[in-house]
């Protein structure tokens, strides 16, 4: 595996039990520059051609996941994680390389596997820190993922097991931060990214994607039929883990 190693990192506070992936809008060695001139990181980088670059020791706190909540995780995320950087050059609108996923798999399946983290903390940037990031992406096929053990899916007939109506409280089963409005909304958002990318409205503008969680004209609506159903059901996988 090729080594472009960045200074950015320091000693972890906790054993890694987190992964995270990330896109940027930058091939390979292009990234690795960006990540070192914004005084950031991530462990590893994968191109667009499906090549893994290290950037970080796993054993290292590296420095991609910013302040952030999911789960039992709280804050410091970076202390127990590890970030994967993915080159996409529409931030994750456009579909991955299926060299990208190829590689990508059989690697998250391994890291599961020897730091023993479980499906439901394998988790996009936006799911972490839903007010400020978007990446992965609509287009990061966490469906597929999760037939592979990576991440979790649902069955959309349990959205009927689930008595819980309050879209606040279904959204924090599953992981989400949801303290005030603000949050909730954001954390819908990135619910709807992670698992009905179909009702989120692509961004023709990426620079734009960069600093902003809602595309160009979206209206941040906490309501759907279908959201509603398949919020249920997402949060019956969820729950009791
Ligand atoms: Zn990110």
């Amino acid at each position: 595996m090729e080594e472009i190693l960045l200074p950015h990192f320091n000693e972890r506070k906790a054993p890694v039990s987190l992964l995270v992936l990330h896109c940027s809008a930058h091939t390979g060695k292009e990234m690795a520059a960006c990540l070192n001139k914004a005084e950031v990181s991530a462990h590893y980088i994968l191109d667009l051609d499906g090549s893994l670059i290290k950037c970080v020791d796993e054993s290292k706190r590296a420095w991609h996941a910013g302040l952030g909540s999911w789960r039992e995780f709280q804050e410091d995320l970076n202390s127990g994680s590890i970030g994967i950087e993915l080159s996409s050059l529409s931030l994750g609108q456009t579909p991955y390389t299926e060299a990208q996923i190829n590689k990508l798999i059989p690697f998250c399946q391994k890291l599961m596997r020897k730091y023993k983290i479980k499906p439901q903390n394998v988790i996009a940037h936006s799911d972490l820190a839903p007010t400020r990031k978007a990446d992965p992406g609509i287009a990061f096929p966490w469906k597929r993922l999760a037939k592979e053990g990576i991440g979790l899916w649902y069955q959309p007939r349990n959205a009927e097991k689930m008595q819980e109506n309050s879209v606040a409280k279904l959204l924090n089963i599953i992981g989400y931060k949801t303290d005030s409005q603000e949050e909730t909304i954001a954390a819908a958002y990135a619910f709807r990214r992670h698992f009905l990318p179909e009702e989120v409205a692509v961004d023709e503008d990426v620079h734009h994607l960069v600093d902003n969680i809602y595309p160009l004209g979206e209206k941040k609506l906490l309501e759907g039929e279908k959201f509603l159903k398949t919020l249920k059901a997402v949060a019956y996988s969820y729950q009791n883990l």
